[in-house]
């Protein structure tokens, strides 16, 4: 067998262990007979697992008791409509903070549903920063306050958590959530898709203050009305069971690695080590502030941009894949959530020494 490093944002690699235990369960789960994905999701043995998978994560990120978890099917972006749709209440607008591609994306397709204010964008320095807090105005009468903590495309991270007064504030978390701790009490709802830092696509986790169930707009599609889901116990609809089973079997590897400080520590270190051999070669740049950078996706420029498509074959010849960067911002990208092993930073930066040693 022949593993690869897989850099790729999303789908991204996931942990080998969590695979050779799905790989083991699949033809006959739990002594059902029956593979997870075959079973009734209304099953006591089903249902059991969504419990499980509830209570693991929120173990892991201690979720205050005011708060549902809910787990959700489909697109993220189903998120940039629907979570309008739920929170409008009786007000007219909600402020984005715009700090990437996704953020952008959010705002545009929540002003479908209400007057979506961009109260700080960073775009006119092509996203290459947060704003400081000082320079965010937010309306006190604003529905919510939507921002993304990580901006996967742009690899830009907020070093902080947005002070939004009694506005709720919302967070896309998609590509940093679980790679460490976070004070889930400041939100009032943090959501993210399973892809990239969770599992296999097709899930999206959502953490809301209780509170926030009573206001969806008459015009909420059933299925996305948070109220039904909460409801019926995430079971509303026949949810994505592979990727919910996943989930739990990450959250179990995630407690047994020590949990999310544990995992903090290790990305803080891979992150640093890869940040600091782009930093000491001018073979290499990352645009982005320092301040700023993601811990998860590292986006990086070659000296001459005639050499990526070589980079990129020769790192995948390498075993090195999916380093090309998104077809937004070119370059390359490395992405390097939990699931990554310190051994594969390690592999990629002897790389890009032997890369830039070669053509530099
Ligand atoms: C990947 C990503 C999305 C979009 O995910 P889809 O499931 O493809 O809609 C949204 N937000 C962030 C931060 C992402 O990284």
């Amino acid at each position: 067998m022949n593993r690869a490093y897989n850099f790729g944002a999303g789908p991204a690699m996931l942990p080998d262990v969590v695979l050779q235990q799905a790989q083991e369960e699949m033809l006959d789960w739990h002594g059902t007979g029956m593979s997870v994905v075959e079973v009734s999701h209304r099953s006591a043995a089903f249902m059991e697992l969504v419990k499980k998978a509830e209570q693991d994560f929120r173990e892991l990120l201690s979720v205050p008791d005011n708060y549902k978890v809910l787990f959700l099917s489909g697109p993220t972006r189903a998120q940039f409509a629907l979570i309008p749709q739920n929170l409008i209440g009786k007000k007219s607008s909600a402020d984005y903070i715009q700090t990437g591609i996704w953020s952008e994306m959010a705002a545009i397709e929540g002003q479908k549903y209400l007057t979506a204010n961009v109260i700080a964008s960073t775009k006119d320095d092509a996203y290459t920063t947060v704003p400081q807090a000082s320079e965010l105005n937010i309306n006190p009468d604003a529905a919510f306050c939507h921002y993304t903590s990580n901006e996967t495309v742009n690899g830009v991270e907020f070093p902080y958590i947005p002070d939004s007064g009694d506005v709720p504030l919302v967070v896309d978390m998609t590509s940093s959530i679980l790679s460490r701790p976070v004070d889930v009490s400041r939100y009032g709802i943090i959501y993210a898709g399973a892809q990239k830092n969770i599992a296999p696509a097709g899930l999206v986790i959502l953490i809301v203050r209780e509170d926030l169930f009573d206001r969806a707009s008459a015009q909420t599609p059933t299925f996305g009305d948070f109220a039904v889901q909460l409801k019926n116990e995430s079971l509303y609809y026949t949810p994505s069971s592979f990727s919910i089973y996943i989930a739990g079997l990450v959250f179990q590897w995630l407690k047994a690695s020590g949990g999310l400080s544990a995992m903090a520590d290790i990305n803080q270190r891979k992150a640093k080590k890869l940040y600091d051999f782009i930093d000491q070669h001018d073979f290499y740049q990352n645009p982005v502030e320092k301040s700023a950078r993601s811990l998860m996706n590292v986006p990086f420029t070659l000296a001459d941009d005639q050499l990526d498509a070589t980079f990129v074959k020769q790192a995948d010849a390498a075993n090195l894949k999916a380093l090309k960067g998104h077809r937004f911002v070119g370059g390359m990208r490395a992405s390097i959530y939990n699931a990554m092993p310190e051994a594969g930073v390690d592999a990629l930066i002897s790389f890009m020494q032997d890369f830039a040693a070669q053509h530099g």
